[in-house]
This record gives structure tokens, C-alpha cells and sequence, in this order.
């Protein structure tokens, strides 16, 4: 591991000052369950870590007009216990899904979204795209855990967050700040990935000395949601892959669907015929099997990774039960 130097800001405006310095090359640490990882893997040398954890700011959450404001910094555990998160029901899923108390308790949202992807071959040095003398490893070599859509170009790897479709699904947006102090946008989630053509593009939009602060959520207005994953493992693991849905329900027929689909695509994957599929309809096993079957229409399997088609399915039609409370196992 390189020296760094560390810092420990108290506010944002401290830290986007800390962060932009030594040309960009520095990095947020938040829990640091992932940036500390890169850091040893040398996948992450910066010149300095900013240490976000002080910035109360960025902790909790809050009423807002129309929604609530998430910070960033929130752990997995305070997500799961906050009464004002109690109707978004996907959220709570996703937490009780990340299966070790250690990282519920110090895992942080922001941290969630900007997790780099688990892909074995970016893990040990081949960057993103996995690229070596002009051929895909992915594509060469053991994919067994990567793309089923989305994977048509260089980037075969998949999205690593637990929270991404769940927060998708419910139209949550992201407070990006930076780099300048003062410079904010509010971004809608499902437009903060990015599938890489090129090794510095990055998989997400934030630029050197940008950061997500808050995240901020609609009101529920009587939604209904869910989120399902499938894993190989009953302990600690990542989903083989995940599905999260929000619907709104009136007389028991669909008026409104979001349906995003987790590790089966670069980014988080929304299947919009598939939503669109269920409106007018009843949540059943019929409807939400069609919906599944449509949600998977384009996959787009590599050599060993096939079986993820059914998984990705079956995650999709249990989310759609779960959410409807129908979801009998
Ligand atoms: C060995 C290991 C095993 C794991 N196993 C699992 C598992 O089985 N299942 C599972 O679901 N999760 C697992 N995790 C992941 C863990 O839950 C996530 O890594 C965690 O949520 C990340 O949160 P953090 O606050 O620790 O992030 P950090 O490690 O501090 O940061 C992660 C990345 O996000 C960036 N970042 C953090 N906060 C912000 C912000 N506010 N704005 C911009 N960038 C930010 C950092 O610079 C870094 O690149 C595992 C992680 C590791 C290292």
C-alpha cells in the first residue's frame, strides 16, 4: 500500500476542499469495509483519504416536503431501525439481506452505491473491463458470476450495490456535491451509472472531488415494494442475482410498476416492459411469471453464466409476490 495522508473533516465544505487537492487523487473513506480493500489490492492508490464519518451532516434522516432525505453515511443498521424508512419495505429487505452484523453496523449507504464491482478479474488487477492483449478475459475465461444483460460492449462486469434497485424502484435521487463548495445536483439514481466503453470512464458519474451527501426518497403514498435476492450461500455473500420492485396497488390491480433487477448487468437493470407488463393487471403467480419471463427477454448469457437467466426470473417473480404480500415459500 502506498503512504497517504489522512484527513478528517468536520463539514462538506471542509472535505470537497480536502478532496480536491493533489489534482484529484484522493479518496472518500466512509465505513472503509471496500475502500480500505482497494487500497490494499492497490486497485485505489490515492495521495489522500478523507475521512467522512465526522460530517454529522451527512448522518440520519429527515422529513423533507415530499419525501425524506437519507444521509449518506447512514449505516445499514440505522436504515433498517429508522421509523421514517418503515413503509419503504424494499430497504429494509435489502439490509436484512447483507447478512453480517459487522458490516450492517458499519457499512454505509454511500458506501453501498459506490461500491467498485466484486469481478474477479478487476479484483486482481485487469481493470473493469478485464481486458488483456485485446481480448476480454470475461469472455475468455470463467464468467460465471458476471453480465446476463447489458453486457453487448467491453463491460461484462456486474453492479455490486444491494441497495441500487431497491432505491431505483422508488425513484430515490442522489445530492451530488462538488467539487466546488456550493455546487449540488439532485440526480436521479438511475442516472448515476455509467457501463464503461473505455478503462477511465469509470462505472459511475462522479467526477475527482464529488461526493454523494444525501439521498432523497419520494413519500410512499400507500406503494407497495419488495426486494428478493437470490444467493448461493446462506451466510455472508453477494446475490448470484437480486430483483426489487414498487408498485402501486388500487382495488388490487397495478396502476404503477417499477421493476430493477441487481448483479446481472453493469448497472442496476430496469425492466420496463416487463413493469409495463403489469399494469391493469392483479399481482398473481400468472402475471408476475409473465413479468419475470419478460424481464429476461433480451439476456444476453456469457459461456458459464446461463443459469443466472432462471435465477434473475425467479428473483423477479418472488419480489413482485413479496410486494403484494402473496409470496409463499
Ligand atoms: C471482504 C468484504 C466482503 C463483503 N461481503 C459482502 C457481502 O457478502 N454482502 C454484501 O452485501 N456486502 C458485502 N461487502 C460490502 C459492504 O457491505 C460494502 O462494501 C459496504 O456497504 C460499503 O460501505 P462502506 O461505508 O464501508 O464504504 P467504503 O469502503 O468506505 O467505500 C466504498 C467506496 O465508496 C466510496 N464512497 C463511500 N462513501 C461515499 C460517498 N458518500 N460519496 C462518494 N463515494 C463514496 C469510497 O471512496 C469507496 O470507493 C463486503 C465488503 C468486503 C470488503
Amino acid at each position: 500500500m502506498n503512504p497517504f495522508e489522512y484527513a478528517s473533516p468536520e463539514t462538506e465544505v471542509e472535505a470537497l476542499e480536502l478532496l480536491n487537492d493533489h489534482d484529484g487523487n484522493t479518496a472518500v473513506l466512509a465505513g472503509g469495509i471496500d475502500q480500505l480493500n482497494l487500497m490494499q489490492l492497490d486497485l485505489s492508490a490515492p495521495q489522500r483519504i478523507v475521512d467522512i464519518k465526522n460530517i454529522d451532516s451527512m448522518r440520519g434522516t429527515q422529513p423533507v416536503g415530499d419525501g425524506v432525505l437519507v444521509g449518506a453515511l447512514s449505516t445499514l443498521e440505522e436504515l433498517k431501525d429508522d421509523p421514517l424508512l418503515a413503509d419503504y419495505r424494499s430497504l429494509g429487505d435489502a439490509v436484512e439481506e447483507v447478512r453480517a452484523i459487522q458490516l450492517q453496523h458499519t457499512g454505509t449507504l454511500g458506501g453501498d452505491l459506490c461500491h467498485m464491482p466484486n469481478c474477479w478479474y478487476y479484483r486482481n488487477g485487469y481493470g473493469l473491463l478485464a481486458r488483456e492483449n485485446n481480448e476480454s478475459l470475461v469472455e475468455t475465461g470463467d464468467n460465471r458470476y458476471h453480465a446476463i444483460l447489458g453486457n453487448q460492449g467491453p463491460a461484462k462486469f456486474v453492479n455490486a450495490s444491494r441497495f441500487a434497485p431497491a432505491l431505483i424502484a422508488w425513484g430515490a435521487r442522489v445530492r451530488i456535491i462538488g467539487p466546488a463548495p456550493g455546487q449540488e445536483e439532485l440526480l436521479p439514481l438511475e442516472y448515476f451509472y455509467v457501463t464503461p466503453r473505455h478503462e477511465r470512464q469509470g462505472n459511475n458519474v462522479l467526477q475527482p472531488g464529488q461526493m454523494i451527501s444525501h439521498i432523497w426518497l419520494p413519500s410512499p403514498n400507500g406503494m407497495q415494494s419488495a426486494t428478493y435476492d437470490v444467493m448461493q450461500l446462506e451466510g455472508l455473500d453477494w446475490p448470484l442475482a437480486s430483483a426489487a420492485c414498487a408498485l402501486n396497488i388500487e382495488n388490487g390491480i397495478v396502476r404503477d410498476a417499477k421493476i430493477v433487477m441487481g448483479h446481472v448487468a453493469p448497472v442496476p437493470w430496469i425492466a420496463r416492459d416487463a413493469s409495463q407488463r403489469l399494469i391493469g393487471q392483479p399481482i398473481n403467480e400468472a402475471t408476475a411469471q409473465l413479468a419475470a419471463d419478460e424481464a429476461v427477454l433480451n439476456a444476453t448469457p456469457l459461456t458459464d453464466n446461463g443459469y443466472k437467466v432462471q435465477i434473475a426470473k425467479t428473483a423477479v417473480k418472488r419480489a413482485l409476490l413479496k410486494a403484494a404480500d402473496q409470496l409463499e415459500l
